[in-house]
């Protein structure tokens, strides 16, 4: 079968080129090895999509060239997809800091997706597995499904987190064939494994804080796991992280224990007690338990006092390690920006291969940057595929 383009992986990216091309008239097969699409789409955001962010900037983004994303996103804004997104009726919120959730569901944004292909002539293949690629004058694709022959191909086929939900290094392998090359790939957006065990019993926990790394730093919350510390605060700076260094965290972004002590020291509190009062019971009395033996606040003299609030606001941790690939919502690096177009997403030295979305070196932060990455490179490259 012939088509002018074939796109492989009906993922967020992919789908939204494949809309763009066929709203240009081209015969778009849309390849997928899965039993259904957007899979991503429909787990993302805790079910509910967060499908942009309404703040973003190609600060929000990693990248070995920092400049290689703006393009595309100034071509296809946030506001062009709510556009789309209050088209089709869906209620969105925005959650915080520019986060849209959907009210309801990410199916919501499949289902509008998928209602742009159809409505556009677009051809998806499920459990289609694309065994060969070879480029002539054209390319051709072999799969379980037959051969078929394109004059654009594009690599739609996001990184390798969550191999469960179908994830591939496919894309990389294309890009390897093709001569094209690929930064190194690391787990992003990702909880970290703690060294000693100490936080046993305080799973769930959740305490509002500023992570910093090497110059970077988020306010949100960090939440304790079984195996470490995770929280939005932890995956974001995990973006940034790499293994061997330590990271700290300020316990106390907006509370001043050293007037708290002042206040409450006629009172004869105890330091667990008035600890308490800023995070959880449990986390109070760990801490003192590891860092600070407690004992009535009117016997700290101002030297512990110091050291307490120094403590506090500067917990130095160093994580063994990052959970990896099976709990990463992000992969980072990817097919390498300097071999493709930043206008068209089109390989520099393959003239009509395209590579779009996550299995491009282009990392969101936590907070629907990946998917405004998704749906500005697929709207890049459906422009001109
Ligand atoms: C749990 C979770 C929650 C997330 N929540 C959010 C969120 O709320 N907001 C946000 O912005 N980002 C979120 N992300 C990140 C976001 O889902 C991805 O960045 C985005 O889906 C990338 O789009 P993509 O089209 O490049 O890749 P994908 O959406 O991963 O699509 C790739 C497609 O290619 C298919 N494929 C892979 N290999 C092959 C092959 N060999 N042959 C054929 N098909 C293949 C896959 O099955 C898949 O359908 C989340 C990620 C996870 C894991």
């Amino acid at each position: 079968m012939n088509y002018d383009v074939i796109i492989i992986g009906a993922g967020a990216a992919g789908l939204m080129c494949a809309i763009e091309a066929g709203k240009r008239g081209r015969k778009v097969l849309v390849i997928e090895h899965a039993e259904k699409p957007g899979k991503k789409i429909l787990i993302s955001g805790g079910g509910r999509c967060n499908f942009t962010n309404i703040n973003v900037t190609s600060g929000n983004f990693i990248s070995q060239n920092p400049h290689f994303c703006k393009s595309a996103l100034a071509r296809y804004t946030p506001q062009n997809f709510i556009e789309l997104v209050e088209k089709y009726g869906i209620k969105y919120h925005e959650k915080k800091l520019g986060q849209l959730f959907c009210n309801s569901s990410s199916k919501e944004i499949l289902d509008m997706l998928l209602a742009e292909c159809s409505n556009n002539g677009v051809e998806i293949q499920l459990n289609c597995k694309v065994t060969n690629i070879n480029k002539l004058e054209n390319f051709i694709v072999n799969s379980t499904d037959g051969n078929f022959k394109c004059e654009s191909l594009v690599i739609a086929t996001g990184g390798i987190s969550i191999p469960q939900m179908g994830a591939t290094d496919f894309g990389y392998k294309i890009a390897n064939q093709f001569g094209l090359n690929v930064t190194k790939t690391a787990p992003g957006l990702v909880p970290f494994i703690l060294n000693e065990n100490s936080f046993n019993g305080l799973p769930g926990i959740s305490i509002e804080a500023i992570v910093h790394y090497n110059k970077k730093s988020f306010q949100e919350n960090i939440l304790f796991t079984h195996k470490g510390l995770s929280g939005p605060a932890i995956l974001q700076i995990s973006n940034y992280w790499s293994k061997g260094n330590e990271i700290t965290i300020d316990l106390l972004p907006d509370a001043d224990i050293i007037s708290k002590i002042e206040v409450n020291k006629p009172i004869k509190t105890e330091l667990v007690n008035l600890l308490a009062q800023i995070f959880p019971k449990r986390f109070a009395e760990k801490w003192c338990e590891l860092y600070f033996p407690s004992k009535p606040i009117n016997q700290l003299n101002e030297t512990e006092i110091q050291n307490l609030n120094n403590i506090l606001r500067n917990w130095k941790i160093i994580p063994n390690d990052t959970e990896g690939f099976g709990k990463a919502e992000v992969t980072k690096g990817g097919v390498d920006t300097g071999e493709l177009s930043g206008k068209t997403m089109e390989s520099k030295k393959i003239q009509g291969l395209y590579f779009i979305g996550e299995v491009v070196d282009v990392t969101g932060w936590l907070g629907g940057y990946n998917f405004q990455w998704a749906w500005s490179s697929g709207f890049a490259a459906g422009q001109y595929i």
